[in-house]
């Protein structure tokens, strides 16, 4: 049995050893990338299904390669997050949609907040809310038009830890949404003791809106979310048909290609000011 194992082992380290060296290279360029200011940060609207306008946005990071294609998100962040390094780009990140709200202060558009996304790694940083804080009075910012996006795993992980930094945040008026929600198959009693303000309906559920199954499970979130008070927003919506729909269950706000793909700070500058007419 011995010999067994060893020759499996054997089996898989060329493989594994090839995986470990992509990654780690990977490591090595993000980490140059960032430390070069080559990360960007772009935004994708959030639209208000009654009124139409635009009452938020999204900031999704793109690592641009040489050639002009983009590393996915998908991939890299997993990578900072294991790497440590997701805690300084976190922090950049949240930097940049400081500037950004001051950009719309400055043009008027008061009421757009920006949410972002925040890691395990970052959330688990003491004093989070306290550093926080401090970026938003550096940028002479109002709390409230920051919204974190975090995802049921940080919630399960060690619910009375999370708990006091929500209140702290929510102290702040930071708002707090839940991202990728009913995807992580976690319990569902802490969304009573936890201050959230809203619920993002993953694009998965809303990709399946044409099924039985499916709108099943998205009208029981959207109608737990309005029992509870939860605010909540359809991400992903690709379609008339799927717009309709969200708009038939009183969801009031949607997110998703069919309105506009994330888009860099200025092109967004320029849809808002055709949007206003100025
Ligand atoms: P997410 O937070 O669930 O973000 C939504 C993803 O859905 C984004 O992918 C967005 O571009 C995509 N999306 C939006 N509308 C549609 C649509 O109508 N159809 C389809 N098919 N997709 C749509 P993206 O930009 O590739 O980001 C992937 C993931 O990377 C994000 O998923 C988030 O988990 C992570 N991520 C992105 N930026 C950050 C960041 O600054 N910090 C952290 N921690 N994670 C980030
Ligand atoms: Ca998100
Ligand atoms: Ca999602
Ligand atoms: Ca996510």
């Amino acid at each position: 049995a011995k010999k067994n194992s060893f020759e499996r082992f054997n089996y898989y380290r060329p493989y594994m050893e090839e995986e470990t060296q992509r990654r780690l290279h990977m490591v090595r360029r993000l980490r140059a990338d960032f430390a070069a200011r080559k990360l960007e940060v772009w935004y994708q609207p959030q639209v208000d299904l009654n009124t139409g306008c635009i009452i938020g946005v999204e900031s999704l990071l793109r690592w641009p390669q040489s050639d002009g294609s983009f590393i996915s998100p998908a991939e890299f962040i997993p990578l900072a997050e294991y790497s440590g390094l997701i805690v300084d780009i976190g922090a950049w990140v949240i930097e940049e949609a400081c500037q950004q709200i001051r950009r719309f202060n400055e043009r008027d558009y008061n009421n757009i907040r920006i949410a972002v996304n925040v890691s395990v790694p970052q959330f688990r940083m003491r004093d989070f809310p306290e550093l926080i804080e401090q970026q938003l009075n550096n940028h002479q910012v109002n709390a409230d038009r920051l919204e974190l996006e975090i995802t049921e795993s940080i919630v399960m992980e060690d619910p009375d830890f999370v708990a006091d930094i929500l209140y702290r945040l929510k102290q702040q008026g930071i708002h707090v949404a839940i991202d990728d929600f009913g995807v992580g198959f976690s319990s569902l009693s802490y969304l009573q003791k936890l201050p959230l303000d809203r619920l993002k309906i993953d694009k998965t559920f809303v990709h399946n809106s044409s099924q039985d199954s499916g709108r099943i499970i998205i009208e029981t979130i959207v109608d737990m979310a309005h029992r509870l008070g939860l605010g909540i927003v359809a991400e992903g919506i690709e379609d008339q048909q799927q717009l309709e729909y969200f708009k038939r269950l009183k969801c009031a706000e949607a997110q998703g290609y069919y309105f506009a793909r994330p888009m860099p700070a200025e092109q967004l500058m320029k849809l808002l000011e055709r949007e206003n007419g100025d």
